[in-house]
């Protein structure tokens, strides 16, 4: 404990006007005594004797000595009553520094000592309260662990001063929003400690693990000699959260990944760490639940990349950039049914870039709801070009993204689109993926209700690719399916697909609905779907994704030809493999 220093300066003041005040007192006396003698000797004086004026003088003299000393003395014992005042008030300069760890000591035992006590009580209170605000910052108060931000300090000036490489894994708990949703705050809570709990098990020392937000925790592996090493460790936490947590009644998935960034090569603070391990999350978190990545530079420029399309991508309509093109897709009779259209983005600061990447992209951003509305329109557009040009009516089948279906307003721009172009809609087909009828069933049933109405179809898009496409098959009243292209592509292959795709169709046209084979390129693979009772074909067997202009060539060439050629003519490119 600290003792409060004797501020000096206030003290002596205290003294002074006291030992004046007593002085200015004795001073005032002896003047009165002065003028009632010098009044006494004016009266009587020539009667008086010589002596008696002497003695009078000394007296006098003696009166103001007595005096002085008494005032000294009694400055002396004010002085030491005060003297607590001093301490009192140092203690308070002590306190308002900060520094609660003070202690008053009066001895004497009067007022001030009381007062002593209180402001000794008083600071240790708030101390106190001091530590535990500190601690409320510095500790996560769910896990226990330490908060990231309050320790960065420690982590550059202790940590990251040894020689040591070490690794900084940031490791975020992805569907804990959704878990949140389905299961309650408290299952939330409970996972959260689990997750702490196991960390800690698993590092032996919570020093290292650091909590950066709700659902992100950063652990540090320190004496790094390989990134070998550092994936065996990650890769053996991982595995701890690949079953399912009991937590309450529920068991509980939880998705996790990890980016990675490396002391000191890829930085010497943890704040620029960080930031590198987020780069790398984001990337681990595209591979999917239970991923981790190592930030490297590409990384960076992959982000950056994609941050550049959205920007882009927000002036693509605008800029007139985005454009259509149309696949031909040819029935078993050799006829044109239709065309898939398909959208493509020219920017002219990143060039062509795949609507596999841009869409997505779209998605994310939900810039795919202007967009989208815009391919909507564009392509009605087109089949009402072509329908003028031949004085036919082909099918135009559209991709539809999930993000657009769940639009409240997507039926109303839907008819606003069929009002304004003036399509069929019996030649409209949309295509959508099985991932809509994960994430927006709640609107599907009204949207193909809609479709159904006014005579519009709906496909089943990239069959094949998910999981559960047979159950939603008999829930859902699709017109279309279309077998994605990894399907085709392994007709020929070791995993007897041919057989699989054979057994698809047959139950696909006994629930009514139109087959149709995505990615055709051999004739031979034609040849087999054909067999196989498959309706329409689409790929590069019989032409890429053409410009409107081309698609027109295309269908002009394919009228001049008599039907029982067409295939040879149109898909005879590759007759002979
Ligand atoms: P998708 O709907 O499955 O489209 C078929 C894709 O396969 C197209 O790629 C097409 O060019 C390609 N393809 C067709 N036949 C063959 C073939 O014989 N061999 C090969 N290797 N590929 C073939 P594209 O145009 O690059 O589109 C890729 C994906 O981007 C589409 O897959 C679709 O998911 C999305 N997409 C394209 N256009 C649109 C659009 O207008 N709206 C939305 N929401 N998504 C679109
Ligand atoms: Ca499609
Ligand atoms: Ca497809």
């Amino acid at each position: 404990m600290k003792k409060a220093k004797t501020n000096r300066k206030l003290f002596s003041l205290s003294q002074n006007i006291v030992s004046t005040t007593i002085f200015l007192d004795a001073l005032f006396l002896i003047l009165v005594m002065a003028a009632l003698a010098f009044i006494y000797v004016d009266q009587f004086g020539d009667d008086l004797p010589i002596g008696i004026e002497v003695l009078f003088i000394v007296f006098l003299g003696v009166i103001a000595l007595f005096m002085t000393a008494v005032a000294l003395i009694l400055s002396k014992k004010i002085h030491k009553v005060l003297a607590p005042i001093a301490d009192i008030t140092s203690a308070i300069e002590e306190i308002k520094k900060g520094n609660y760890d003070i202690h008053i000591n009066i001895k004497e035992n009067n007022e001030f000592k009381l007062i002593g006590n209180a402001l000794n009580q008083m600071s240790k209170e708030i101390g106190n309260q001091v530590q535990l605000v500190y601690k409320s910052f510095a500790f996560d108060s769910l896990t226990g662990l330490k908060n990231l931000k309050t320790s960065s300090q420690d982590i550059d000036e202790i940590l990251f001063k040894q020689d040591d490489k070490m690794a900084v894994c940031l490791l975020e708990i992805g569907n804990l929003k959704s878990i949140g949703v389905t299961k309650g705050q408290t299952v939330v809570e409970e996972l959260m400690q689990k997750i702490a709990e196991r960390l800690n098990i698993f590092a032996g020392n919570s020093d290292f693990i650091f909590s950066n937000s709700p659902n992100e925790i950063v652990f540090l592996i320190q004496g790094v000699r390989s990134l070998e090493r550092v994936e065996a460790d990650v890769t053996k936490l991982l595995e701890l959260f690949k079953e399912p947590i009991d937590i309450k009644n529920y068991k509980v998935e939880v998705h996790i990944n990890i980016g990675i960034a490396i002391y000191p090569s890829d930085g010497k603070e943890i704040a620029t760490l960080i930031k590198k391990c987020d780069t790398a999350l984001f990337k681990a978190r595209e591979s999917g639940a239970g991923k981790y990545t190592f930030y490297n530079d590409q990384l960076i420029r992959d982000v950056n990349y994609k941050q550049q399309i959205s920007e882009q991508l927000a002036l693509a309509i605008k800029n007139q950039q985005l454009y259509l093109k149309y696949q031909p897709l040819v029935d078993n009779k050799n006829e044109i049914y239709g065309f898939e259209a398909l959208v493509r983005w020219k920017s002219p600061t990143l060039g062509e870039i795949s609507p596999q990447i841009f869409v997505a992209n779209a998605e994310e951003s939900h810039l795919i709801i202007p967009i989208g509305n815009w391919i909507l329109r564009e392509a009605c557009r087109a089949q009402i070009e072509m329908k003028k040009r031949f004085d036919k009516k082909f099918v135009i089948s559209i991709n539809v993204s999930p993000v657009q279906l769940m639009q409240k307003d997507f039926i109303d721009n839907l008819r606003t689109i069929i009002r304004e172009t003036e399509i069929d809609p019996n030649y409209l087909v949309l295509e959508i993926t099985e991932g809509v009828l994960i994430e927006s069933s709640l609107y599907l049933d009204e949207i193909i209700e809609y479709l159904h109405q006014i005579g519009a179809k709906i496909a089943l898009d990239d069959f094949g690719t998910g999981y559960a496409s047979l159950t939603y098959l008999k829930q859902i009243p699709f017109d279309n399916l279309k077998i994605d292209k990894s399907f085709v592509d392994g007709i020929f292959g070791p995993k007897k697909d041919h057989a699989i795709i054979a057994t698809i169709v047959q139950l696909v046209h006994s629930l009514d609905i139109k087959v149709i084979a995505e990615g055709v390129e051999k004739r031979r693979q034609y040849e087999y779907l054909k067999q196989i009772a498959t309706d329409v074909f689409q790929g590069f067997l019989f032409s890429k994704p053409l410009t409107l202009d081309e698609a027109a060539h295309y269908i002009d060439q394919f009228y001049k030809v008599a039907k029982g050629r067409r295939i040879d003519v149109f898909a005879g490119k590759d007759f002979n493999e």
